[in-house]
């Protein structure tokens, strides 16, 4: 695990007894919070990243980086450092570290809090085809060979390598793993946010036929969908995870209440 200084400005001057509170990030959301969070002295927060990408991008919050070791080092992590309470502010489809987070706040009684986007909805032009995960995401495309725009992240590409009859353009913040890439694969990186205008470009110049996409909400990444929506090409939508009963912040003013104390 590496350990890095805080960046930028100075944080605000720490408060008599600031709360300890920690934020599991890794999202633009966790990076704006983790901003504001720096400016009250109320709060004494760290923000957590899982060190998926090789150079995150920088912010006001001392920062932990790499994975606790399960339910266990979570748990073990908080008490050791005594802290007051957890904020979720991973992406909407980090399941794993959310209900690792769920399994650590209950077992230690500390209070804990999602910052949830809203999922997007389908409207009026779209034509959506709603999955629950890759596999079926897979399954979706059809046996006929198409051209496929996959904005799925890196991780998941390997379940596509059962459909190699496909054309796939793969965009992804860092490359995939080789070994894990379906055979007719064209690989962009780029980070969003994304203009409607390049993205629906990009797709009439690759004669892109169908988008598979999370629904990963927020509008960082919403005008692929918008692009689709425009040159009426089909999106296969993959559902997000279901939160279980954690409670939910929306917006960041109500995360920074709940890190200074108040009711989520
Ligand atoms: P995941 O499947 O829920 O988590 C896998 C493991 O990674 C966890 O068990 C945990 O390891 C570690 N981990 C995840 N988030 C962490 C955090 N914030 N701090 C410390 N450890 C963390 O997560 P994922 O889908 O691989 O996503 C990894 C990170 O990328 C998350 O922080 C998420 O916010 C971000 N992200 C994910 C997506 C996506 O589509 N999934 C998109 C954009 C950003 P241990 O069990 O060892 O603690």
């Amino acid at each position: 695990m590496r350990k890095s200084p805080p960046h930028g400005p100075k944080p605000a001057p720490a408060a008599a007894n600031p709360r300890r509170a920690l934020i599991l990030g890794g999202t633009r959301e966790a990076r704006d919070l983790a901003r504001l969070a720096a400016r009250r002295p109320e709060v004494d927060a760290v923000l957590s990243l899982a060190g998926r990408t090789a150079a995150p991008l920088e912010t006001e919050l001392p920062t932990r980086i790499g994975g606790f070791g399960g339910v266990e080092g979570l748990s073990r992590y908080l008490a050791e450092n005594r802290f007051d309470c957890v904020l979720d502010a991973t992406h909407p489809f980090a399941a794993r570290i959310s209900a690792n987070a769920r399994a650590a706040c209950a077992a230690l009684s500390l209070p804990l809090a999602t910052l949830a986007r809203a999922p997007w909805r389908a409207q009026e032009g779209d034509d959506w085809i709603v999955v629950e995960d890759n596999a079926e995401a897979v399954a979706a495309l059809g046996e006929a060979p198409r051209r496929v725009f996959l904005t799925i992240g890196r991780l998941g590409v390997a379940a596509f390598r059962r459909a190699p009859q496909h054309d796939y353009l793969i965009r992804s913040i860092e490359p995939p793993d080789a070994s894990e890439l379906p055979r007719r694969a064209e690989v962009v990186l780029a980070r969003g946010p994304f203009a409607l205008a390049d993205e629906i470009a990009l797709m009439r110049a690759r004669g892109i036929e169908v988008v598979v996409s999370k629904n990963s909400g927020g509008p960082l990444t919403y005008a692929k969908i918008e692009a689709a929506r425009a040159l009426q090409i089909p999106v296969v939508m993959v559902a997000p995870p279901a939160g279980e009963g954690v409670a939910v912040v929306e917006s960041l003013d109500a995360a920074i209440n709940f890190l200074v104390g108040g009711a989520a």
